[in-house]
């Protein structure tokens, strides 16, 4: 109890002074010294605050009209709040090489201020200088800077509706999400990097050593550990382009690894590395067959201490992506076009592994690194706890428009049943069924546990098919399966009681649009 009052007052000083850096000079002086490089981007012309959204485009009108061949800037739609939300995508048109298409974002979370500004640096780089420029040769390059702009003009974290848009990639309720969506579907990329900064002093961290400790890492790299993303390419992901960032990392003396935060349980510190949670970027991505790291540089909290630092780490990953995808275009082509043999397996929910092993720390006491042996929960070794046979698709009574609208926005093909016709399903009916009392993220959780029954149904015009054929389609098992984590039962957006047959259905048999067939 006392200790628990000690923490709370260590915290006070943190808590009420949001604009200082809670990291004390000889932390910075012996582990994360300043660099001297000049960036010129708008954050780095004034000593305090972060880049504005007026600053933003005009930095971006600049290059584009200094380089108007190379590089093309839209509006992709309007932020909450009303700011444009611009993308600039950039590649050399004179090169008859083939090009990869390379997607990146920044400041998804408003108060991530490098992730922003290392797009900033890496746009302009990429056309001002000569050794990078050679990349746009086989390389179109498709950023999104600020991504959220409303929560980046207050340096905080959500959206002006208050949400999270890194909690948002399912259940799509801040129109930002919609937008960043049809942006990213519309580029169709065969690399996404989503940039982030992660908060080095933890409120758990108080607690461990004698006198707290922080993160000594200034990058974690997140990929995704979800088994609906096939094998082969998360694979890929780490033992070529993770690979190649650690190793960009150690040239340059930053210290890196795999990413993780920490949880409670019941009142011990475990430690969460990896995800594969469909509602985030990383895995997101990697379920539509892309290869996709988020990158998450030590900063959340730091103000501008170590922010030349912190750019720069977030620009060398970043040109440390494109040199690893124009180094092996053929073997990325090639890999993403064999994506679609589908395996025989949905997995529905699955388990991280448990295990307790030694990871690194600041000591805030003696300042030196220290070895701390601790839980860890490991999402890139995941096992199944239930799978499902892999449908041939999943299909969507009439009624629920708002849902078909969401499966549009992310990405897929849906095809209409125009006269009623009957189809060999699957059906859920719901044997458990409960709800959160309090939000998550906008809307009460639902925990919801189904069984399936063989059905030969006769569905009415109007009910939707998604086939999972089509290419990028591992997403829609995360959005159908009731008991997903990330699914539109479990987040509430279909409401099911016990002893419900769900209105959604596991296509069985073959399908022939009655429709097409009439033609
Ligand atoms: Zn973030």
């Amino acid at each position: 109890m006392i200790r628990n009052v000690t923490i709370l007052i260590l915290l006070l000083p943190v808590l009420s002074c949001a604009q200082l850096s809670p990291q004390s000079k000889k932390v910075t002086e012996t582990f994360f010294p300043e660099h001297i490089l000049e960036i010129n981007t708008p954050a780095f012309a004034k000593k305090k605050g972060f880049t504005t959204h007026a600053e933003l485009i005009a930095f971006l009108n600049e290059l584009v009209s200094k380089h108007p061949a190379k590089a093309k800037l839209s509006v992709i739609g309007k932020s909450q709040e009303g700011k444009d939300i611009p993308m600039i995508v950039v590649t050399n048109p004179d090169s008859q090489e083939a090009k990869t298409r390379v997607f990146m974002q920044g400041g998804l979370h408003g108060d991530e201020p490098a992730s922003t500004e290392a797009m900033l640096f890496l746009l302009h780089q990429m056309l001002n200088n000569d050794s990078c420029a050679a990349l746009l040769n086989t390389i179109e390059l498709g950023v999104i800077p600020m991504a959220n702009i409303d929560g980046f003009e207050k340096q905080n974290r959500y959206a002006a509706n208050g949400l999270d848009l890194n909690r948002d990639q399912t259940k799509l309720l801040a129109p930002e999400t919609t937008i960043l969506k049809n942006a990213f579907n519309a580029f169709d990329a065969q690399v996404a990097v989503d940039f982030h900064e992660y908060r080095p002093f933890r409120a758990d961290y108080a607690k461990m050593s004698t006198f707290g400790v922080t993160s000594i890492y200034d990058v974690m790299f997140m990929y995704s550990g979800n088994l609906n993303v096939p094998q082969v390419l998360r694979n890929y992901t780490n033992d070529v382009f993770i690979s190649d960032a650690r190793r960009a990392m150690e040239s340059v003396g930053f210290r890196h690894h795999d990413y993780f935060s920490t949880e409670d349980h019941s009142g011990h510190t475990h430690f969460h590395q990896g995800s594969s949670n469909a509602r985030s970027s990383a895995t997101s991505f990697a379920l539509r067959n892309t290869i996709s790291a988020l990158i998450e540089v030590r900063g959340v909290g730091l103000n501008r201490t170590s922010f030349t630092r912190r750019v720069h780490c977030g620009y060398l990953v970043a040109m440390s992506f494109l040199k690893t995808t124009s180094d092996n275009a053929e073997g990325i082509h090639s890999l993403l076009n064999t994506l679609n043999d589908n395996t025989s397996e949905a997995i529905v929910t699955s388990q991280a592994e448990e295990k307790v092993t030694q990871l690194a720390f600041i000591d805030l006491d003696k300042n030196e690194e220290i070895s701390l042996d601790v839980t860890v929960h490991d999402a890139f070794k995941s096992t199944p706890t239930l799978k499902r046979s892999r449908p041939v698709g999943y299909v969507l009574l009439p009624g629920y428009p708002d849902l078909s609208e969401k499966l549009l926005t992310l990405g897929f093909t849906l095809v209409a049943i125009d006269q009623p016709q009957f189809l060999e399903v699957e059906k859920y009916i719901a044997t458990a069924s409960s709800q959160d009392s309090e939000k998550y993220e906008g809307v009460f959780r639902q925990h919801v546990s189904t069984t399936t029954e063989m059905s030969r149904k006769e569905f009415p015009q109007g009910t939707q098919v998604l086939l999972l054929e089509q290419s990028r389609s591992n997403l829609a098992i995360e959005l159908f399966e009731p008991e997903a984590k990330n699914s539109f039962v479990s987040f509430g957006l279909l409401k099911v009681e016990m002893g419900d047959e769900l209105p959604i259905y596991r296509l069985k048999g073959d399908f022939k649009s009655i429709d097409n067939e009439s033609k």
